[in-house]
């Protein structure tokens, strides 16, 4: 099965990603990941990007399309594959579509989760973490998961941010992408779903509602792939 996974940061594409790849037991090929471990090694791939990923931009076409090209031949991806961070741009949609038809591979199935923009930056600059747990869920914006107070709604811990999640300008900058209909990733997902409309559903497109809470959205997630 060769599944793409979209959704803007802040959606919850983490989580319901590794939902699919335990169900179809596929490599989960994250771009975001590739490149910081290959940061972390020193490799040249990791000195070429370092710069573009500390300033918030996307790393060249030219870097990234071939890297997860050849990703996606490797030996652990003949089951298949689940995509997750590529393509994120309208020309690396393309350059996907023709290498795949080139090599003959199916695109089996395109996963978005659709969550208004407002939404997901407040989800990001909502979360608190719990001093005790990383794992205690605490969001302001969340009523679901609302901390007591100014304490953890778990175990009353103390509650932090991340200061990251705090840097409103990076949000906005990674959403400006995401977001963009014209060359951005929302641009590649309708490149898909005008792909599927004019070949019969192929690749099937599954639209989840980000909205509603993690366990909502997997329910609905796992219903669409039965
Ligand atoms: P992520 O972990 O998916 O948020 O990615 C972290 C960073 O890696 C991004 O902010 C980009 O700088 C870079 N990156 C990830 N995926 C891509 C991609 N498909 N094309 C270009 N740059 C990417």
């Amino acid at each position: 099965m060769n599944i793409l996974f979209f959704g803007p940061n802040g959606s919850g594409k983490g989580t319901q990603g590794a939902i699919v790849k335990e169900k179809f037991n596929i490599p989960h090929i994250e771009t975001g990941v590739i490149f910081r471990d290959n940061i972390s090694k020193g490799t040249t791939l990791g000195k070429e990007a370092k710069g573009y990923i500390d300033r918030g931009e996307l790393v060249p076409d030219s870097i990234t399309i071939p890297m997860i090209l050849d990703r996606i031949k490797q030996k652990d991806c003949k089951e298949g594959w689940l995509l997750d961070g590529f393509p994120r741009n309208l020309t690396q949609a393309e350059a996907l579509d023709k290498a795949l038809k080139q090599e003959n591979i199916n695109l089996d199935i395109v996963i978005e989760i659709v969550l208004d923009r407002q939404i997901a930056k407040n989800r990001i600059m909502g979360r608190r973490l719990c001093v005790n747990d990383n794992n205690h869920p605490n969001n302001i914006y969340i009523d679901a998961i609302k901390p007591n107070g100014d304490k953890c709604r778990v175990c009353g811990g103390e509650l932090k941010t991340r200061s990251d999640d705090q840097d409103e300008g990076a949000i906005d900058k990674r959403h400006n992408i995401y977001y963009d209909d014209k060359t951005g990733t929302v641009a590649a997902i309708n490149f898909f779903k005008n792909l599927s409309a004019g070949s019969g559903g192929v690749p099937k497109i599954i639209e989840l509602d980000g909205k509603p809470g993690v366990k909502e959205v997997a329910a609905d997630l796992l219903g669409k792939l039965a």
